[in-house]
């Protein structure tokens, strides 16, 4: 062998057992011996290796044990899992599960109670990134953050850009509606009845979204709905207004995100391109009977036309199930709820007074009616997830939580519920957890800093003693959540007996 091919196969042999450097930390955190399970593009690998952070960054993930000096708290992670911190893209923090203002008003400790437990009680089911996906005001914000124990909290700016008179804004009072929806967009049909003092030119796509951006949102959020439980006919988007509101995003570097969840919305979404639906596809307006196994041509091609351009669609099963547990004496003595809702707010759903949604939507049914109603709603929404998981379509993780002034969709809780949900519909357990991950990092231009276990990304994770592949119950097998990299014990997050 001459020398310089010596040199060549020392030199080989040396960058291949690159030695791992000394990692000196002075705020460090060492998971060792866990089983990392990470993915960046949905294919997972998982092995057993050690996760090091410092301060609230990963500086070393691998197989093998860096040598590791100054400051650092260690957990063996011996027969534990740990997974990137969850994400949920659709979130309402500024409300209280079950009650409408007011009821806010009137019992200002119940919501005082709830708003301080609620933070706790996402990352108690390992939310560590919350996405709020409707109006949020600079106050809400400030005091979301302000907690001890928070996920990262991201927004769509002070409102939704609804058009005017639109949904949501059809729930406000007519008084003050324009005030409280300050993104509301002008639109043609609607100039009659949008008062005096706004100016249209506040009010196009590009304003909007330049407003939207200014506020520091991560995303645009808009809607396309035309009613529902006998509303009357709500206005809708124009192409040409959710085509400008997609540019304008796009070049504003927000992500355009839609509520919908009717077969006129998901394929007037899917035609426009938005980049995220959501809500699935439950909705199946004149294929509303058709069989819980059958999935009717135009469903299947407006979800086929999703598929090929890639659109987010975040199926929101909890939706459906969020209502139809008000029908249940059963769900408010879940035992999970215990853990993420204050005790006093639990008695008061079950009173009179808290019953009121209930008494709404359902006196008039039976339980069974109700559960048959809901039941072909769920069984359509889980056909078109599994036909979109089945074919490769951009499943992301939401719960809208809560959906509306229901007691039936609680922070944490029903998220996990949503995956279990997503579980029964036949999506495979890898999928749900990219969903929950991976992919809502990359929808929401998040996937520089989190969604996945990474160096030199944020030290969000959750460890399982329960392998999240193998069993959706691992979701409710943590034991601890870091944020940040600052270790949390689930326990200390639930709430107090
Ligand atoms: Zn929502």
């Amino acid at each position: 062998m001459n020398k310089s091919l010596v040199l060549f196969v020392t030199l080989l042999a040396l960058s291949c057992q690159k030695k791992t450097e000394n990692l000196n930390l002075r705020e460090g955190l060492h998971i060792s011996n866990v089983s990392i399970i990470t993915t960046e593009d949905g294919n997972y690998s998982p092995y057993i290796g050690h996760l090091v952070a410092e301060k609230d960054k990963i500086v070393y993930i691998g197989e093998n044990e860096p040598p590791i000096s100054g400051k650092f708290e260690k957990i063996d992670g011996t027969g534990k899992f740990v997974v990137s911190g969850l994400i949920d893209n659709h979130v309402h923090i500024t409300e209280v599960q079950g009650m409408l203002p007011h009821h806010m008003e009137k019992y200002p400790e119940l919501t005082k109670e709830f708003n301080s437990q609620m933070p706790k009680s996402y990352l108690y089911y390992g939310f560590t990134t919350l996405i709020n996906l409707g109006g949020i005001s600079k106050e809400q914000i400030t005091s979301f953050d302000q907690g001890p124990y928070k996920p990262d909290l991201y927004h769509t700016g002070y409102s939704g850009a609804s058009v005017a008179n639109g949904y949501p804004m059809n729930f406000a009072p007519e008084e003050n509606r324009f005030e409280t929806t300050p993104n509301f967009i002008f639109i043609e049909s609607e100039a009659n009845n949008i008062p005096d003092k706004f100016d249209p030119a506040d009010h196009t796509p590009k304003a909007v979204v330049e407003r939207i951006k200014k506020s520091g949102a991560i995303a645009v959020k808009s809607y396309y709905e035309s009613g529902f439980r006998g509303m009357p006919k709500l206005p809708v988007p124009t192409k040409s207004i959710m085509k400008e509101l997609l540019e304008e995003s796009r070049s504003n570097e927000l992500v355009l995100t839609v509520h919908g969840n009717s077969l006129e919305a998901h394929s007037f979404l899917a035609d426009v391109g938005v980049d995220v639906i959501a809500h699935g596809l439950w909705n199946w307006e004149e294929y509303k009977d058709a069989p819980r196994d059958s999935l009717p041509l135009p469903i299947k091609e407006t979800l086929d036309l999703q598929i090929q351009k890639q659109i987010g669609y975040t199926p929101t099963l909890t939706v459906i199930a969020g209502e139809e547990a008000l029908a249940d004496d059963a769900f408010l003595n879940l035992p999970e709820l215990k853990k993420v809702v204050p005790n006093k707010l639990l008695e008061w759903y079950k009173t009179e007074e808290g019953q009121w949604f209930a008494k709404e939507l359902f006196s008039e049914f039976d339980v069974e009616m109700v559960h048959g109603i809901y039941g072909n709603i769920q069984a359509h929404a889980m056909q078109a997830l599994k036909y979109l998981s089945d074919n490769d379509g951009f499943i992301l993780f939401g719960t809208d939580t809560p959906s509306a002034p229901t007691y039936g969709n609680q922070p944490g809780y029903n998220g996990y519920w949503e995956l279990k949900l997503m579980k029964e519909a036949g999506v495979p357990l890898n999928k749900i957890l990219s969903s929950a991950t991976i992919n809502n990092a990359k929808a929401f231009h998040l996937d520089a800093s989190i969604g996945s276990l990474k160096t030199g990304k944020k030290a969000n994770m959750v460890i399982m003693s329960k392998n999240p592949l193998k069993e959706i119950e691992a979701y409710n097998s943590i034991e601890k959540v870091v944020v940040g990299g600052e270790v949390i014990h689930r326990g200390d997050l639930g709430v107090k007996d």
